[in-house]
């Protein structure tokens, strides 16, 4: 049986079809025979393939990329098809320590179940004995982060552009019942042509949820909601987005602050000040968003109907 594209294989598991025929799929061009094998207690029917298990073998592997929590992620070339990708290498061990495997677990089957332009693919993972490893599609312009400190902040056409792709990609987790809980320009790469992948979701969850995230980090991109400790839903992506266009905008989140408790403090009273230079119709968006009250916060639908976002986007290149 042939490979289709658009398929996530999981190791030892019937293969599950996901969504998309227009996927650029690192394993669409995989030849059938070599790497599938016929699963020996399905013959009887007309039931998927089972790859083989992958194996760091299947890969050539390159230069390192970055540095994670958990480990190193590098590029790499699957040997077959050429094609290249960046691969994750998270060590048991840390995992385990930072009592986080249920959180990869859940990153892995959501990540891996999403396929949209603008949302880092997960392609495939596999495990030895001491290190999982993550199958990633390979954001070549890197860190938005970076790009952020370089230029400090974005002008009104450069973030109009990334809020649409943004907001086209949350609309799709959204529409599947995911929430990513973690926007915030660390966790957002940059593909060939300079378009936006969201990447990172480790802390989505499907919707509703009442989980708390372990309040250590910065605090600057958590709505009221969250922070408050209160039952929220896919709309604490939307005042992330908020946030983000600010960030982008000003070079700075807006409820930033000394301590913590003072941002807690300004993010509950919604505490929001524009330098001069941001235009009307970008503040307009941007005091949509960050609405206190999750149920009147723009839709997305409408971010993407904002003349703002309108007049200023650039056409999409991906
Ligand atoms: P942290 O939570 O501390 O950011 P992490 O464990 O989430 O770490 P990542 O952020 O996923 O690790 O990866 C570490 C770095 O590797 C990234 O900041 C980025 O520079 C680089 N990197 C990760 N994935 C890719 C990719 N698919 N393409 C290109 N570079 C990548
Ligand atoms: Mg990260």
């Amino acid at each position: 049986m042939a490979e289709e594209p658009g398929r996530v294989l999981k190791p030892g598991r019937v293969l599950k079809p996901i969504n998309s025929s227009s996927d650029t799929d690192v394993l669409q061009s995989v030849k059938p025979g070599v790497v599938l094998t016929q699963a020996k207690e399905n013959t009887s029917d007309a039931s998927p393939p089972v790859r083989k298990e992958w194996s760091l073998r299947d890969f050539d592997i390159g230069r390192p990329l970055g540095k994670g929590k958990f480990g190193n992620v590098y590029l790499a070339r699957e040997k077959t098809t050429k094609y290249v990708v960046a691969i994750k290498v998270l060590f048991k061990s840390q995992l385990q320590k930072a009592g986080v495997e249920h959180q990869l677990r859940r990153e892995i089957e959501i990540q891996s179940h999403l396929s949209h332009p603008h949302i880092l693919r997960l392609f495939q993972y596999f495990q030895d004995k001491t290190r999982v490893y993550l199958v990633l599609e390979y954001a070549p312009k890197g860190e938005l982060y970076k790009e952020l400190m370089k230029n400090t902040r974005f002008d009104e056409r450069r973030t109009a552009t990334y809020m649409y792709q943004m907001t086209s990609a949350l609309k799709y987790c959204h529409s599947k019942k995911v929430i990513h809980r973690d926007i915030k320009p660390e966790n957002l790469l940059l593909g060939l042509t300079g378009d936006l992948k969201i990447a990172d979701f480790g802390w989505s969850v499907h919707a509703p949820s009442s989980r708390r995230t372990t309040l250590c980090g910065t605090l600057d991109y958590l709505p009221p909601e969250m922070i408050e400790g209160k039952l929220h839903d896919e709309k604490v992506d939307i005042w992330s987005l908020g946030v983000l266009c600010y960030e982008f905008l000003v070079g700075k989140p807006p409820f930033e602050a000394e301590s913590n408790a003072d941002t807690y403090r300004r993010i509950t009273k919604v505490d929001l000040q524009f330098p001069r230079h941001v235009s009307e119709p970008a503040k307009n968006l941007v005091s949509q968003l960050l609405k206190h009250d999750p149920n009147q916060r723009l839709s997305l639908d409408k971010v993407l109907e904002h003349p703002w976002i309108k007049e200023n986007r650039l056409p999409s290149t991906s």
